[in-house]
């Protein structure tokens, strides 16, 4: 297998593809970015890097922030997270206020927004925002292995300025007592951690010890085997919003878009890979990142249901 002919025809077709999407508007500063970027980077098991197109561009990785709060969040209180956060799909929008009445302020999953919201509350134990936010920023940089990674501040404040509905989430849950600190301290956590900035060579880095059964590439233990796979089903069945099933269908790789357009997919012990292409459908993730890596898994055959 040739995965740099592989890229190259990705790459080829995305860059003439019409049906682009449409980026997210309902954050003014990522309305601005320009749809026609397409990227992608693949690190193999053994270490090696391919990537293709805008790889080297920075984008703002939104949801896919959530699986690293989620791996800081078990670090810190394991198994108890599940009392404040379920772990089942959502059919629902990823911001989506309704299920979380009917469930009583618990969200479905730490991967739509109501659940990384309680992530934030639960990173934020002990600390000042600042510091909660400066402990998941130093997290992806030593996942990574590029301390260059960080914050872009303008997104960030966008979404302060606009994010009234994650507001309406945060606060509707502290009514449930499903928060333990004041909605607009966690807030200001989750809006920052959403406002990471990483090109797509860095978040494939970053997704190397899910790829490796919990391993940092250095050969730390970043988590236990175990709570790798656990994370990873997380991704595979919740990891595109109501979409999820959809994209199990056509990929089958454990995935997490964030409506900056980015994706980070792993097939463990095979690959860690993220795509970005800016342009979103109906169900808010990127249009030609999913197809970029369907056609990806058929070009491969990588799949986490191919034996
Ligand atoms: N910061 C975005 C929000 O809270 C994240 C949504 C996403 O990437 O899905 O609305």
């Amino acid at each position: 297998m040739n995965l740099e002919t592989i890229i190259a025809g990705i790459v080829d077709e995305m860059r003439g593809a019409t049906d682009r999407g449409t980026v997210a508007h309902y954050i003014p500063s990522l309305a601005k970015i320009d749809p026609a970027h397409f990227g992608i980077a693949i690190v193999t098991a053994d270490g090696e890097t391919f990537t293709g197109g805008d790889a080297e561009t920075g984008f703002s990785i939104q949801s896919i922030s959530k699986v690293f709060s989620l791996t800081l969040a078990l670090g810190k209180v394991g198994d108890r997270l599940w009392s404040r956060v379920g772990r089942e799909p959502s059919g629902n929008a990823f911001n989506s206020i309704v299920q979380l009445e009917a469930e009583k302020g618990i969200p479905r999953n730490p991967f739509i927004n109501a659940g990384a919201i309680v992530l934030a509350d639960v990173n934020l134990a002990g600390y000042r925002p600042r510091e909660a936010i400066g402990e998941l920023v130093q997290f992806v940089r030593y996942l990574t292995g590029d301390d260059g990674i960080a914050i872009d501040e303008t997104v960030a404040r966008s979404e302060e300025e606009t994010g009234e509905r994650n507001r309406a989430l945060a606060h509707f849950m502290k009514s449930y007592g499903v928060l333990l600190h004041a909605p607009e301290m966690v807030l200001g956590t989750y809006f920052h951690a959403c406002s990471i900035e990483m090109n797509c060579r860095q978040l494939a880095h970053a997704g190397r010890y899910l790829m490796l059964g919990g391993r940092h590439p250095d050969g730390g233990r970043v988590v236990p085997d175990r709570r790798a796979r656990r994370i990873l089903s997380l991704m595979l069945t919740c990891g595109h919003y109501d979409a999820s099933g959809d994209f199990a269908f056509r990929v089958g790789m454990p995935g997490k878009s964030g409506v900056g357009g980015g994706i980070l997919a792993v097939v463990p012990g095979k690959a860690s890979i993220a795509v970005w292409s800016p342009g979103l459908n109906a169900s808010g993730n990127s249009q030609l990142g999913g197809l970029a890596l369907e056609r990806l898994a058929e070009a491969t055959g990588w799949s986490v249901f191919s034996g």
